[in-house]
């Protein structure tokens, strides 16, 4: 595909109605380019950044089609490190185009998607992760999104990785080093360390990867399913984590028949929220529909809210069978039962059901959990937080709980890393356990155990790229954007 030679071009900025639009031009021939549309040379006098006004024209049809600034940087100073020259016109859908034909006109042709920043790699501006945190920070859906991304592109997972990486290719060095060594020259204890070494690089590995499930979620949203019998109150909770009206809130029993989704940070992690219709057989085709699809949602959910009408007879099994199946039971409607009980800031997590013939929600002074608070592990685990819809009591605890079911790691020791930094970490960690295993065979062992050492280092580097391949860059540009 790419062929760095070439002069390459793109519109920068968003489509659409906007102040400027940016036509972004890099390589060997984009001041040409740019003298050709814009009439201007950077002058000789080697400075690093010449900013021009300038009228562009199109060279093909000698046509005036808009005029603004003009910036060139000279490589390396670039983001790609090549000649770069910026054409920044009025922004909408049709003066970029022109721009961007008038370049294409002037000798550059069409980036391909990721193409700049794929030759920002290539000229050593920035490694892959970082790269690829640039994707993440521009499509961050939440504020947290936005700050991991950042983070990252400043190079915060990739000094990890490259720490990962350093380690591995130092173990192997040492043990290619021993293999010139004849049998029994070898010290004792030698193996013995380098395989403690791999144990160590194989954690390090793992506890990088702990973070993808919170990655992925920063980076795609969780889906969070709203299920519940007709009437316990799921449009009303909808409502409530919204802090708006979205669903339609009735007293009639399945009137909810489409599933609704709206997106809210909870953590910083955008949770979309789905309101189902309710899950109950009917003989109504709609609604039947509807089951159905509730339930394929709920299979493919990240998390399951199970909204219970506590004044209901069985609220309290159906609350505990809820949370069995690792859902969260929301206990709706506490303001109709206990509320005179429910301390105020409202809401809290519900200890473990009580004996069957406890009537209503048992919720009391003395198992009341401030809405913020953590509380111990075991009542944390059960699941169950009381809830009023209606009076926003202990929505704030709901929003706790689900916060907490899905930011896992990353705060701790994890890193917010992606499907394919997970992919290369894991298959570092299983080489890593490999080598460690042939380490532990003695003098035998350290053929294999080099082997594997490679391996792994392999693996790992192709994290931040110190390891790369046509195919590798293929795939990870290949999601970007055209004009990144
Ligand atoms: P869905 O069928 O599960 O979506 O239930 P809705 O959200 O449509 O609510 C059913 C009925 O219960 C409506 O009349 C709501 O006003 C009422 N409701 C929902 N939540 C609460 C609550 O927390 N307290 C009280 N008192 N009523 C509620």
């Amino acid at each position: 595909m790419a062929h760095e030679e070439d002069t390459i071009t793109a519109i920068a900025t968003a489509q659409g109605p906007a102040g400027i639009a940016i036509v972004r031009v890099s390589g060997p021939d984009a001041f040409t380019v740019a003298e050709k549309v814009a009439g201007k040379t950077p002058d000789d006098n080697g400075r690093l950044l010449r900013a021009r006004y300038a009228t562009f024209r199109n060279p093909a049809t000698g046509e005036t089609v808009d005029d603004g600034i003009l910036l060139l940087f000279r490589a390396p100073h670039s983001y790609t490190g090549e000649d770069v020259a910026e054409l920044q016109g009025h922004g909408g859908r049709m003066p970029s185009a022109r721009l961007l034909d008038a370049a294409i006109a002037a000798g550059a042709r069409p980036a391909e998607p990721g193409e700049f920043t794929r030759r920002a790699f290539l000229n050593g501006k920035l490694d892959l992760a970082r790269a690829e945190a640039v994707m993440d920070f521009i499509g961050a859906a939440s504020e947290r999104a936005a700050a991991v991304a950042r983070e990252q592109i400043d190079g915060k997972l990739s000094k990890r990785a490259d720490a990962l990486f350093d380690a591995i290719v130092a173990i192997e060095a040492d043990v290619e080093h021993l293999l010139d060594f004849d049998e029994g020259e070898v010290d004792a204890g030698f193996a013995e360390e380098a395989a403690r070494r791999c144990r160590a690089a194989a954690d390090s590995a793992r506890q990088l990867a702990a973070g993808w499930r919170t990655g992925a979620y920063l980076r795609e949203g969780a889906l969070a399913v709203i299920c519940g019998r007709p009437n316990a109150g799921k449009s009303s909770l909808l409502n409530a984590l919204l802090g708006r009206d979205r669903a339609i809130v009735s007293p009639v029993a399945g009137t909810t028949r489409d599933a609704i989704e709206e997106a809210t940070p909870i953590r910083g992690i955008p949770v979309r929220l789905v309101d189902t219709a309710g899950l109950r057989e009917t003989a109504d085709g709609i609604e039947a529909e509807g089951v159905a699809r509730a339930e394929a949602l709920i299979r493919r959910a990240d998390l399951v809210l199970e909204v219970i009408d506590c004044t209901a007879e069985d609220a309290e099994e159906e609350a505990a069978r809820a949370a069995e199946r690792g859902r969260i039971a929301v206990m709706n409607k506490s303001d109709l039962k206990g509320s005179a009980t429910l301390g105020g800031g409202g809401g809290g997590l519900l200890p473990p059901a009580p004996p069957d013939d406890t009537p209503s929600c048992p919720v009391g002074p003395t198992l009341h959990y401030e809405a913020r608070g953590r509380t111990t592990s075991g009542q944390q685990q059960d699941g169950i937080v009381a809830v009023s819809a209606k009076t926003g009591e202990g929505i704030e605890a709901l929003k706790e709980e689900i916060g907490a079911r899905l930011d896992n790691g990353t705060t701790a020791n994890g890193e917010a890393v992606s499907a394919r930094h997970r992919e290369c970490l894991e298959e570092a960690a299983r080489w890593l356990a490999s080598a460690e295993a042939a380490l532990e065979q003695g003098d035998e062992g350290l053929v294999a155990a080099a082997e594997g050492l490679a391996l792994a280092a392999q693996a790992a580097g192709r994290i931040t790229g110190r390891v790369w391949g046509e195919e590798l860059l293929d795939a990870v540009f290949g999601k970007f954007c055209v004009g990144k």
